[in-house]
């Protein structure tokens, strides 16, 4: 389900623009528009949760959601990385559609 007034949700359904970085059935994974590391991805699930207390996933997905992070991993040129989610306002969480911050001090491999 999306949300009319998400912006992740606007991106997901295409009405926004972003640097798409890797896609599956759950989850499309966009460049972060304010970096705060050399490669700063946001894992962003394609169903509408405000964060990770109310998201419903499935055993399939949750898989889905670990393998994407391996596949990421990967594709650095120095496979190494750290994941962060800000869940609720006292967390610095500002949107609020979930969303996993995948960081690296390594550039991602140019393909
Ligand atoms: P959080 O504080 O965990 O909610 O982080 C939200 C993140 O989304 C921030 O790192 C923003 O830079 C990023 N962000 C917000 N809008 C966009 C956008 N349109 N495209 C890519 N990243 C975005």
């Amino acid at each position: 389900m999306l949300q009319n007034d998400c912006i992740f949700c606007k991106i997901i359904n295409q009405e926004i623009q972003a640097d798409i970085v890797l896609e599956n059935s759950d989850y499309i994974v966009i460049q972060d528009i304010h970096p705060k590391a050399p490669t700063h991805l946001l894992i962003i699930p394609k169903t509408h949760s405000d964060g990770l207390h109310d998201f419903n996933t499935t055993p399939a997905a949750a898989l889905l959601l670990l393998d994407t992070i391996k596949t990421l991993n990967s594709r650095l040129e120095n496979p190494s990385f750290k994941i962060q989610i800000n869940n609720g306002t006292a967390a610095g969480q500002e949107v609020f559609h979930l969303h996993i911050h995948f960081t690296s001090s390594s550039k991602l491999k140019s393909t």
